[in-house]
């Protein structure tokens, strides 16, 4: 789904929890009758054995969901948008972000499962479910950017540190003692090249960065 349409669809459940909340202000019968915007009655309660148009409203949101992911959670639970309202009041900022995510790197905007991740690389605590994904891939040393830029440095650092102590003890073959270890070859580099991330993950972000590295 284009991020604009996902960014515009996401109110939508906000907007049906505060209409069923005034409601039921007023009729809690109705307000109930209403609550049948979830289907979970009609597909686990009642396991589909009843009136035709409960049926089709739940079918239709299953074949939804086939084609975008959460679909229902996404746009139109209102109890997802009512427990997004206390989620507000968090204390810890504790999903770790880079600077450069969003630019360049849009791995976590496009693995994220529910999409609370923006392009700018930001994340929406109101959409996010806490499934921990991009916190995988933050501290993944063969999918993040940043991790695997680390990684070659200390492999770098390591390599020249076990060749440059192999020399001084005069049993590195090849090498007189004293002399100092070869730069590293080309062909080094070229065989880590498959180990940066895939091009379609990395590229111009379409914003500003907005988080610092915590
Ligand atoms: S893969 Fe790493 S750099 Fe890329 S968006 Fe995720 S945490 Fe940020
Ligand atoms: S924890 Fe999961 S849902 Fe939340 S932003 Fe990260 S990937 Fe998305």
């Amino acid at each position: 789904m284009p991020w604009g349409l996902h960014e515009r669809l996401w109110p939508l459940k906000y907007i049906i929890f505060l209409a069923l909340f005034g409601i039921s202000l007023t009729s809690l019968a109705l307000a109930e009758q209403l609550a049948e915007i979830e289907p979970f009655k009609t597909a686990i309660v009642l396991r589909f054995m009843r009136d035709w148009w409960f049926v089709a409203f739940a079918l239709l949101l299953i074949g939804a969901g086939l084609f975008i992911e959460r679909f229902f959670c996404r746009y139109l639970c209102p109890l997802g948008a009512a427990l997004a309202i206390p989620g507000r009041l968090r204390m810890f900022d504790w999903l770790k972000r880079y600077r450069e995510c969003g630019s360049p790197c849009l791995r976590c905007y496009h693995e994220c499962p529910v999409g609370a991740i923006h392009p700018e690389g930001h994340i929406n605590p109101n959409e996010c479910i806490s499934c921990l994904h991009c916190q995988v891939l933050y501290r993944h040393d063969r999918k993040c950017p940043v991790v695997i830029q680390k990684r070659l440095k200390r492999e770098r650092r390591a390599g020249t540190a076990g060749r440059g102590s192999g020399a001084g003890a005069g049993d590195a073959p090849g090498l007189a003692g004293g002399e100092l270890p070869p730069p590293p070859r080309l062909s080094d580099r070229q065989e880590r090249t498959p180990e940066q991330p895939a091009p379609e993950t990395v590229g111009p972000g379409p914003g500003r960065r907005t988080q610092k590295e915590h």
